[in-house]
């Protein structure tokens, strides 16, 4: 590039040699730029008419290295569906570096689909172009959503085709996390019995992500407690939007708190506690109504990586006190969760029957399969001053919720808010827009069969402002019609 658009600061790649493989991506025929998410470049402090340029988009695709930069892939293990595997890595990722965004934060850029890497197994180290879309949607969405999440910065079209099931056209995105470390990559080390890169791990991530717990009696449980409550907070946030994560492998656990590996992942439509779409979930591990405990389950493994790191007199006394850390996920969480309900419905005191009310409700979606998303909004504009209906015609919430709406007017009579704080403050938590799993199934197909990428930029564009007023495009906000609904996500990788 002409101009120096990353001003690199790498930190991971100081690291001892073991904890990646140095590399140059593979380069891809005909790089074209499909989107460049220009705010994100501005929070980063890139010159966003550079990325855009052909040098620029060169280095996104992979086809140019800029001085400065880590050029590694990462090392990590990780337990999948359960099963603990020692060794996998970033397969078809590649850290171009870190930067320091204006917000001071320090973020990894990373292309994903850049070509082989020593950690590929039998892979190619591509991606499709369906999955690049796919996560740029939805990383993008949940960071407008307000959920710590990795981000998008570009996609950008290879030129290539990579073969799956069958030639589908290949693309490159590029990631942006506060960082790529995963509980998996305490695993890995702690697998290894190498104490020492445990401790070089632990040290690099207190320094990046946990500062304040540098002082601490005993590091290794400071942080194990700083993760839980992160993860604790984070399931809770997905919980309340109906999201399901898909693959909650180890590996796909940062210790940072962001959601990561946005593969088989979705929004419900209709309310179904045991909700699973994964093609590859057939026990429903990962079903929506799991999410929590197994969230615990993958900090029981990070507990049991960290134990060797604690200061604690004895083993007893640090497996004792690494179980209390992991034992206060559950009170962490349930107190998250209960509080983003309460505040979903416009509850902003708390009354002794407040959770029965909540779970009343859940109870009766779950019956009626009411829309995840829609009640919450209808329920929203039920609260508003005005009579405005702004849903009609695009969603009719099942009669059977008559009844709890009663109870809840009843409860709401208790609050002192005026309707008018109370609907402000229930429509900045009740989005209406999200990334319905049929919008995004339709804007890849006519990525794929049309190349028309209008639907995908229509809807990053809408989702940009998901609490917005609802005077768009009503086939955004429905429910799918019932020949749209997806039943079934794929990794697609
Ligand atoms: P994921 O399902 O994306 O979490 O990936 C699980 C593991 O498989 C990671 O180590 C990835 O790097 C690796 N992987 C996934 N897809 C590919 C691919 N196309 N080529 C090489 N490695 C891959
Ligand atoms: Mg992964």
């Amino acid at each position: 590039m002409s101009r120096a658009v990353f001003d690199f600061d790498n930190s991971y790649a100081s690291l001892p040699a073991r904890f990646f493989s140095q590399l140059a991506p593979e380069p891809v025929a005909a790089p074209q730029l499909i989107r460049l998410n220009e705010a994100l470049a501005e929070t980063l402090g890139l010159d966003a008419a550079a990325l855009a340029s052909p040098e620029g988009v060169a280095v996104l695709a992979g086809n140019a290295v800029p001085e400065g930069a880590a050029s590694i892939a990462t090392v990590y293990a990780g337990h999948q569906f359960g099963h603990f595997v020692p060794q996998l890595g970033d397969g078809r990722a590649w850290l171009l570096g870190e930067v320091v965004g204006r917000d001071g934060v320090r973020y990894d850029v990373q292309l994903k689909g850049s070509g082989r890497t020593p950690y590929s197994r039998g892979g190619d180290g591509r991606a499709p172009l369906g999955p690049v879309l796919r996560e740029y949607v939805v990383s993008e969405a949940m960071a407008s959503l307000g959920v710590p999440t990795t981000r998008s910065l570009a996609a950008v079209a290879s030129g290539e085709h990579v073969l799956r099931q069958q030639r589908l056209p290949g693309a490159v995105l590029t990631r942006v996390a506060q960082s790529h470390i995963r509980v998996g990559t305490f695993e890995y080390f702690a697998a290894r019995g190498d104490t020492e890169g445990l401790e070089r791990l632990l040290a690099h991530v207190i320094e990046r992500h946990y500062p304040e717990a540098r002082d601490a009696d005993d590091p290794a449980l400071a942080l194990l407690e700083r993760v839980v409550a992160r993860q604790a907070e984070l399931v809770a946030r997905w919980q309340l939007l109906g999201f399901i994560h898909g693959v909650m492998n180890t590996d796909n656990m940062l210790v940072s708190g962001e959601t990561i590996d946005f593969g088989p992942c979705a929004f419900m439509d209709g309310f179904d506690a045991a909700q699973v779409y994964s093609s590859i979930d057939h026990a429903g591990r990962y079903a929506y109504r799991n999410q929590p405990a197994i969230a615990a389950w993958n900090l029981a493994s990070l507990a049991s990586a960290l134990l060797p790191l604690s200061k604690a007199d004895s083993e007893e006394s640090a497996v004792q006190a690494a179980r209390e850390r992991i034992e206060r996920f559950e009170a962490r969480f349930i107190a998250a969760y209960r509080d983003g309900l309460r505040r979903k419905l416009g509850l902003l005191e708390t009354r002794d029957d407040d959770d029965a009310l909540c779970d009343a409700l859940l109870e009766a979606m779950q019956r009626s399969s009411a829309d995840f998303t829609l009640t919450f909004r209808w329920l929203t504009d039920l609260a508003a001053p005005s009579a405005d209906r702004p849903l009609a015609g695009v969603y009719e919430l099942p009669a059977a919720l008559t009844p709890w709406i009663d109870r809840w007017r009843a409860r709401l009579a208790d609050e002192p808010a005026d309707s008018e704080t109370r609907h402000a403050a229930m429509r900045a938590v009740n989005p209406a827009i999200i990334p319905r799993n049929h919008l995004v199934e339709q804007l890849i197909a006519a990525a794929i069969d049309e190349g028309d990428f209008g639907p995908f930029h229509r809807l990053v564009d809408a989702l940009a402002e998901p609490y917005a007023d609802v005077a768009r495009a009503a086939e955004l906000l429905a429910p799918p019609r019932p020949g749209e609904i997806v039943q079934q996500t794929f990794c697609g990788t």
